[in-house]
């Protein structure tokens, strides 16, 4: 039977790549709904190709550019995030593709949570505000998210090998990453512009995850996501810089055997297993030559260097509130960054000031709860990139990613 998918953040590098995955897959599954934030002329070509029953953008001026341009049968649904909650939970959509960047992806991710769907899910953020929480509404409703991210997806690969591991078995998780575009670079990381943070050396992804690839905060993220995901302590959960993200995270058992998850880094790759999971389906990425990479290098992460790591590590054992303050915190640092408002290491320091604002506990926090912290977090940042003495006297131009 042909499956319906949701594809939330269809014009983003996930949802190209999720698209490009679907019409690989030969018809078994149709693309039911797409969302954009605002590039119009990208999903109206979407619309065109995967005729679609619904199509959303986020941005009421693109909406306005689509009206009565779409084929016919597709329908254009209101700007704004209800629209977004009403395609994750639609009764016709069997699997949700979550592409969405940012905060703003956390009221459809529980909406589709709530509506007891499958969530092949890339957007990081909610998970870091209150992942713990999700999980538990996840096995309220019945629903599943299956992780689209390359790390989360190797350790979900590797515990799939063994039956779906409890984590009485598992002695270490070793969480790889890249190391960003800057592991090599010596000295100061304060004239770090736009355009050479959102370089990536291994990985083609949109600019929010860059930068946080760059200040190593989405490794943080990802401890923080997979710790809540397979319900691992935080303790067993070690960093390594692997620089040619070959191996994309392993699994150690309690005997000592460690299970890797290993390819070529094309996001495709844990986007199609997430479509297709638990079957695995021939794929258009390129297979693995292992005579031409010849040495896999790892290093311990420089928590000193890269303090965005430490700030979320440090987040994470507190608990309760304190992700969800550093996700909003980093998303407006980054904004402020990418902006040419704020420089490189003011991102860190926007991050550290915002959460020694907050005074909340270490307790579990609760869906709404997470919304507020939210929202007085993304409010305490700007106040602090205000008045925090942060801003540069004369802006650089917007870089366009
Ligand atoms: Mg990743």
């Amino acid at each position: 039977m042909t499956k319906n998918i949701t594809v939330l953040g269809s014009t983003g590098s996930i949802g190209l790549s999720a698209l490009d995955v679907i019409e690989n897959l030969d018809g078994a599954y149709r693309v039911f709904a797409l969302s954009a934030r605002s590039n119009w002329k990208k999903i109206l070509e979407q619309a065109r190709r995967h005729r679609p029953k619904y199509v959303t953008v986020f941005d009421p001026a693109a909406a306005q550019k689509l009206e009565g341009n779409l084929p016919s049968g597709v329908k254009l649904l209101p700007p704004g995030v209800e629209s977004l909650m009403e395609i994750s939970a639609h009764p016709q959509a069997d699997l949700i593709v979550d592409g969405l960047v940012g905060g703003i992806g956390f009221a459809p991710l529980v909406s589709a949570i709530k509506a007891g769907k499958t969530i092949a899910l890339a957007n990081k953020e909610p998970m870091v505000m209150a992942g713990e929480t999700l999980m538990k509404e996840c096995a309220r409703w019945n629903a599943r998210i299956v992780p689209v991210d390359s790390e989360p997806s190797a350790i979900f690969q590797c515990l799939e090998c063994e039956g779906g591991a409890a984590a009485g078995d598992i002695a270490r998780v070793f969480l790889t990453a890249s190391g960003g575009p800057f592991f090599k670079r010596r000295g100061s990381l304060s004239g770090v512009t736009p355009r050479q943070a959102v370089s990536h050396p291994r990985w083609n992804m949109g600019p929010k995850i860059s930068v946080d690839s760059a200040t190593l905060m989405n490794k943080g993220f990802e401890a923080i996501e997979i710790a809540a995901l397979f319900l691992l302590p935080l303790e067993k959960i070690h960093i390594v810089i692997h620089p040619q993200s070959v191996i994309h995270s392993a699994v150690e058992y309690k005997d000592g055997s460690v299970l890797a998850q290993m390819s070529r880094p094309d996001m495709r790759l844990p986007i199609q297993y997430a479509i297709t999971y638990p079957d695995r389906k021939p794929s258009p990425v390129r297979p693995l030559d292992l005579f031409s990479i010849r040495k896999l290098e790892f290093y311990e992460p420089d928590l000193r260097r890269f303090e965005c790591l430490s700030l979320a590590l440090e987040s994470a054992r507190r608990g309760g509130g304190w992700p969800a303050v550093l996700s909003a915190a980093d998303e407006i640092a980054v904004e402020l960054f990418l902006s040419g408002l704020i420089g490189f290491n003011d991102i860190p320091s926007l991050v550290r000031k915002t959460l020694s604002a907050y005074n909340g506990s270490g307790r579990s926090i609760s869906i709404s709860d997470a919304v507020e912290v939210d929202e007085w977090a993304r409010n305490k940042a700007r106040e602090l990139a205000r008045t925090g003495g942060f801003r540069r006297k004369t802006a650089p131009r917007k870089i366009k990613c």
